[in-house]
């Protein structure tokens, strides 16, 4: 009775610490909800409001194209319908389509490998870990997402992060650090998920080609599909895609589907095989799923037109941004109007909302304190009227 009265109590005792936390992100309009919507091709339903959506990260809108899924649908019969894989890839879950899209990928980048996880999580949480030890130091960029944030806390390395952007203070750091570590990795995103802006992948391979033990983790989720001339992201378009020694990206976004991949040495790829746990402990995606992926990833180099459609509505809405006073650091579709305070951020986007247009609220912790926006992610499925008359609800 009393080891009841007890367990009663802790569980009372966490109900109200727990309660109290969501009460002060309430409070301060940072309290998040999973909201209920109903999906409509390029348009959502949210509380009976039906809107364009502009959060979406189906960049291509490879996602809302119902003639793709029929033409897939045809693919399969009920003996090519797997819909699990029961397994890790290392004991029984290795199916061959995994293996056609590994050579495709590979292919693609014209590297020596490819290899596919999960998801971009499952890869940013996973590759560090694998690779480095306690003589590792790793130099991240600020603003890397939150998923190489828990990758590197799950390491043994050291970790420094480096002001957004900032290759001058990278290079110090590296003149500062580099001799007295074993190995050591930078770490950024091409196409940052917040500010839409983009990294000078050149120049960080400049930098990291002057040392003999530096090498480069490249993030490309936002950019794979979107940039370069056969969407393989922004290391095609900048032409470095051999210089860089981690080069990641998901299928979530603009590969409208699920997974990760890197595309890297075949030593690399073994020893990820070897020692990456999210890789390992993990059931491996359907192979259903992975055949939509290359399905889908074989269609993405031909998508010329819809990536400079892209980049045009982008363009067009980040020059009305900047001509109504806002600053906006994006290049990309990726678009923040940034507000400031969270509670003036959420009003202004239920007033876009009241107008038929799907556009969040990013708060802290996500973004810094005091840089709240609303963050329109842009696909290729807008047209450019759309654009033109959510400029006109834009103060
Ligand atoms: C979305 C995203 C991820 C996570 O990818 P998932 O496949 O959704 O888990 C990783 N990195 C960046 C930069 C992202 O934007």
């Amino acid at each position: 009775m009393m080891i009841k009265d007890n367990m009663m109590k802790k569980q009372d005792n966490e109900t109200t610490m727990l309660g109290v936390r969501l009460q002060e992100l309430e409070s301060h309009s940072n309290l998040r909800r999973l909201p209920s919507m109903v999906h409509d091709g390029r348009e959502v339903i949210v509380n009976g409001r039906r809107m364009l959506n502009l959060s979406s990260n189906d960049y291509l809108g490879l996602g809302t194209d119902r003639k793709i899924r029929e033409d897939f649908l045809q693919t399969l019969t009920p003996d090519s319908f797997l819909p699990t894989s029961s397994s890790s890839r290392l004991l029984t879950g290795n199916f061959s389509v995994y293996e056609e899209l590994e050579a495709e990928l590979a292919a693609r980048f014209g590297t020596e490998a490819a290899l596919v996880f999960n998801s971009g999580y499952h890869a940013n949480t996973g590759i560090l870990p694998a690779v480095s030890n306690s003589q590792t130091l790793i130099l991240a960029d600020k603003l890397v997402h939150a998923s190489i944030i828990d990758g590197i806390r799950l390491s043994a390395a050291r970790c420094i992060r480096y002001r957004h952007n900032d290759l001058n203070q990278l290079e110090r750091l590296l003149k500062e650090h580099t001799q007295s570590h074993q190995q050591v990795i930078i770490v950024t995103e091409s196409i940052f998920s917040m500010d839409g802006d983009r990294a000078d992948l050149q120049s960080l391979v400049q930098l990291k080609h002057r040392y003999g033990n530096v090498s480069l983790y490249v993030d490309e989720a936002h950019a794979f599909g979107v940039r370069g001339k056969h969407g393989l992201g922004c290391a095609e378009e900048a032409g470095c895609i051999h210089d860089i020694d981690f080069l990641v990206g998901t299928f979530g976004k603009a590969g409208a589907s699920a997974g990760a991949y890197i595309v890297c040495s075949r030593v690399l790829r073994e020893y990820l095989v070897n020692c990456m746990r999210t890789l390992i402990f993990t059931t491996a995606l359907p192979p259903v799923n992975i055949a939509w992926t290359l399905s889908v990833i074989r269609r993405i180099p031909e998508m010329q037109e819809e990536r400079k459609h892209l980049d045009r509505i982008s363009r067009t809405l980040r020059e009305a941004l900047e001509a109504k006073g806002y600053s906006c650091p994006s290049v990309s579709h990726i678009v923040p109007l940034v507000v400031g305070p969270s509670a003036d951020t959420v009003i202004r986007a239920e007033e876009l909302q009241r107008h038929g247009f799907y556009a969040l609220p990013v708060r802290p912790p996500t973004v810094p304190e005091g840089t709240s926006r609303i963050r329109f992610s842009l696909t290729a499925d807008i047209r450019e009227e759309e654009i033109e008359e959510l400029i006109k609800h834009i103060s």
